[in-house]
């Protein structure tokens, strides 16, 4: 994107303008503070360590993930498809994707919270109690390579379309954002009715940075509440989080 605000891309300035008055009219207008998960969870000192860490891990990461990739590709393991295809093929290659992520990140992210996995795999992740957007790559390179190593290997066993490849990389950019963002946009009645209760919220993620214990999943809550491991006040939580804003974003941070 960089590259193309130098080349001067129109459509790219239009939208990095649009995201600049979205957040600054966010801001200003109070939409954003009331709907703030830990209204009182921001610190500087925890936001310039996951700079730091942020940048590092995304050099390390980036660089041995595209490696593997990039050798896999040439070494004919990995290969895309080009011709077009059937959108019931690319919502099953993706549904497939997703799912497999899904119960891939419950089991690691569960087995990352024993001793002494957690220590030398997780903790730094979990530095941020009060998550923001930073925290999203605030992550060991370990860590990191585990999670985003799934697409390498999703890859390897599913030959997939390049029109699924250009649905997976953004929504794990755009998943990993929002869980972390530390608001919440989403409905009161999300976890109430049965087709969205199944998909997780800020709240849900949140809820894990802030406790620690409980709400593992990472795109479902299918996998929490199978193994009985989602937070029994989280419903009641969430609820209390939206209803806030009501109240006009009043920085009352709901309790467990
Ligand atoms: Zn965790």
């Amino acid at each position: 994107m960089i590259s193309k605000l130098l080349h001067g891309d129109v459509t790219t300035w239009v939208w990095a303008l649009a995201l600049a008055v979205g957040i600054g009219w966010g801001v200003t207008s109070g939409f954003l503070k009331a709907r703030k998960i830990q209204p009182r969870g921001f610190k500087w000192s925890v936001f310039r360590n996951e700079i730091v860490f942020g940048v590092l891990n995304a050099t390390i990461t980036g660089f041995i993930l595209g490696t593997a990739r990039g050798k896999l590709e040439a070494m004919g393991w990995i290969t895309t498809l080009h011709e077009p295809a059937a959108w019931w093929r690319i919502a099953g290659e993706y549904v497939l994707y997703f799912v497999g992520f899904d119960t891939y990140f419950y089991w690691l992210h569960r087995w990352m919270h024993v001793e002494p996995v957690y220590t030398w795999v997780h903790k730094l992740h979990h530095r941020s109690t009060a998550p923001n957007l930073m925290t999203t790559l605030s992550v060991s390179p370990l860590e990191s390579v585990i999670n985003g190593g799934y697409v390498i290997l999703f890859l390897l066993l599913v030959t997939c379309h390049a029109q699924t490849v250009a649905l997976i990389l953004p929504t794990n950019i755009i998943m990993g954002l929002y869980v972390h963002s530390g608001y919440e946009f989403l409905p009161r009645w999300w976890n109430k009715s049965w087709a969205t209760k199944w998909f997780i919220s800020a709240t849900f993620h949140d809820q894990h940075h802030r406790y620690f214990t409980g709400n593992f999943g990472g795109y479902t809550t299918v996998w929490d509440r199978l193994c009985g491991t989602m937070r029994p006040k989280f419903e009641r939580d969430f609820e209390a989080i939206v209803d806030r804003r009501k109240q006009g974003g009043e920085a009352v941070a709901a309790e467990a």
